[in-house]
């Protein structure tokens, strides 16, 4: 194993992706290092190279969720579900790290995901610090961080196929309180939005409706498990009106979830809910502008309820590696992972993201498109 370890590199907002080269780390007790093997391009690292999330500590090693191999443990060490790791594990880690357990959000509100000491590998984790992220040929898996053995049955692209946005969902459908035969309509057909529509299916829904855009991912809607796709683009908010009217008794669904990061799908959302019904907000990780809202007619007489959605919790990541351990053979979540690209290419892939060119860029941190010679 060698000591010189490649990473890739965002060094500030608007600023090429570039190869730097980190010392292997030391390791101390309880710590381990995975070898990359898969790792995402998701909608949040397009955000972070733009600059949209505020406290980022860059330059950072982006990658927030990835997969790969036990390399070196400093144990014993044990998994997040507390049993034993060992080198050679095939490996995952929940992403979240540092929340303090003893803030007002851990310990009084129970909203852990608000907490204030809360890092983020990828995301909130400076590069000065380490390898903190799975843009990188091996990630520095620090003490306290929750492991997991990835299930035999469940590969790397299956894992990094749903991603973070597989987490999220989970903690969506959690929000979202669904109830058997719920008609639901989900917003948004990125990697959110693909996985929420694939567990409302396999958590009993009756029809389920996305709004989307382009034409492939609206054909990956229908795969996870979508009866009714409209192209956002290709109809109008009225048409869409009439038609989830026409499927629901004239009420409009149960349960909406809003996985498209857009101003106005939240005016359609709370529109397109039925009266009593429930609205999940999960797509504005960054800030998209002001909804305008008519309180009287949209909520209050509504009698609407209204929940937003915040990162995920160590049993969301563990219920995703369940749902993949038992449906990854028959829910397409590899199919969301459309590209795979060598640790030298995450300029194109950010660009190819940003373009909706394709659904998901993974990256494979142990392949250079150009070789690199040492110094
Ligand atoms: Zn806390
Ligand atoms: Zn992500």
């Amino acid at each position: 194993m060698s000591d010189r370890i490649l990473a890739a590199v965002m060094p500030g907002p608007g600023r090429p992706v570039e190869i730097r080269e980190f010392a292997r780390p030391d390791l101390p007790a309880g710590s381990a290092l995975l070898r990359t093997a898969r790792s995402e391009v998701c909608g949040t690292d397009v955000h972070l190279w733009h600059g949209r999330l505020s406290g980022v500590p860059y330059p950072i090693v982006p990658g927030h969720v990835s997969g790969g191999t036990l390399e070196a443990i400093r144990g014993p060490l044990r998994g997040i579900d507390g049993s034993a790791l060992r080198e050679g594990d095939r490996a995952v880690f929940f992403d979240v790290h540092r929340t303090c357990g003893r803030c007002r959000a851990c310990t009084v509100h129970r909203t852990p995901t608000r907490c204030p000491s809360r890092r983020v590998y990828g995301i909130t984790d400076p590069a000065a610090e380490g390898l903190f992220g799975g843009w990188s040929q091996a990630v520095y898996l620090e003490p306290g961080v929750g492991i997991a053995r990835l299930p035999d049955a469940v590969a790397f692209d299956d894992y990094i196929g749903g991603g973070c946005g597989l987490l999220t969902a989970v903690h969506v459908l959690e929000r979202a309180a669904l109830r058997p035969a719920d008609t639901v309509l989900v917003q948004g057909t990125g990697a959110v939005g693909l996985s929420a529509i694939a567990l409302a299916r396999l958590g009993g829904a009756s029809t389920i409706v996305a709004i989307g855009a382009p034409a492939a991912r609206l054909a990956l809607a229908r795969a996870m498990g979508a009866d009714y796709v409209f192209d956002v683009d290709g109809s109008t908010p009225g048409q869409r009106l009439d038609a989830v009217r026409a499927l629901t008794h004239g009420e409009g669904v149960d349960v909406v979830i809003e996985a498209a990061g857009s101003a106005r799908a939240i005016e359609e959302g709370l529109t397109l809910a039925r009266d009593g019904g429930r609205y999940v907000v999960a797509g504005h990780y960054t800030d998209a502008g002001p909804s305008s809202v008519n309180a009287h007619q949209q909520i209050n007489r509504k009698h609407l309820e209204i929940r937003g959605c915040w990162g995920s919790e160590p049993g969301h990541f563990l219920r995703a590696l369940s749902y993949l351990e038992r449906y990854a053979a028959s829910v397409p979540w590899k199919r969301i992972g459309e590209r795979t690209y060598p640790l030298d290419r995450l300029n194109d892939a950010l660009a190819d993201a940003e373009a909706m060119r394709i659904t998901k860029a993974l990256v494979d941190p142990s392949v250079l498109a150009q070789h690199v010679s040492p110094e």
